[in-house]
């Protein structure tokens, strides 16, 4: 029974978009452009166990412009208070973007062919001011796997 809800659950992928599964801009844990890799924010780094972890420019949260890797802090001695901009720039990581209404199996596909197991999800906001990219959130690859295994 177990592997039949592993297949439905696989079929399921695609009737499933992005938006059903994302982890919403206000839970994501990320880091101000400007911010420096002191103790305190390293700890808050490591503490939050997150792998990959978004960066913003200015106070808004949805100007995302970077991906921080915790790997990327092997070199990092917190006493030497390098600003994050400084490892961003040097490891110069690809954002990936969707958008909310692409299907779990495409973002799967993507994600195999690509390097990066984390996309950034986007809408299309049709305000009067004219249409603009909204961000609403990131998925990973895990979030896609979640919705395989879990299946009943
Ligand atoms: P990995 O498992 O590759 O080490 P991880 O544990 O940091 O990475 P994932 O396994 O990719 O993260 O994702 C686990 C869950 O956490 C998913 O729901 C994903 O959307 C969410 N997630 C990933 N990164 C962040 C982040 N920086 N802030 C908030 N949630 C995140
Ligand atoms: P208003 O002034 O009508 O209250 P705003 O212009 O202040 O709205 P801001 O949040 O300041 O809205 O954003 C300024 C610009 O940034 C917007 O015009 C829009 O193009 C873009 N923007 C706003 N929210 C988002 C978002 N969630 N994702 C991407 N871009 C956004």
């Amino acid at each position: 029974k177990e592997e039949l809800n592993i297949i439905q659950g696989a079929l399921e992928l695609r009737t499933k978009v992005v938006e059903e599964v994302l982890t919403p801009l206000g839970d994501c844990f990320m880091l101000r452009s400007d911010a420096v890799l002191d103790f305190a924010t390293v700890s808050e780094i490591l503490r939050s166990g997150y792998t990959r972890i978004p960066v913003y420019e200015g106070d808004q949260r949805h100007n995302i412009v970077d991906i921080l890797f915790v790997k990327d802090l092997a070199f990092v001695d917190p006493d030497d208070c390098t600003p994050l901009l400084t490892v961003t720039r040097f490891y110069n990581r690809p954002l990936h973007c969707v958008f909310n209404d692409t299907r779990l199996d495409t973002v799967l596909e993507e994600f195999k062919k690509g390097k990066s197991h984390l996309a950034i999800v986007q809408r299309v906001n049709n305000e009067e001011k004219g249409p603009f990219y909204e961000v609403m959130g990131i998925v990973t690859l895990e979030d896609i796997i979640e919705e395989i295994i879990k299946s009943e």
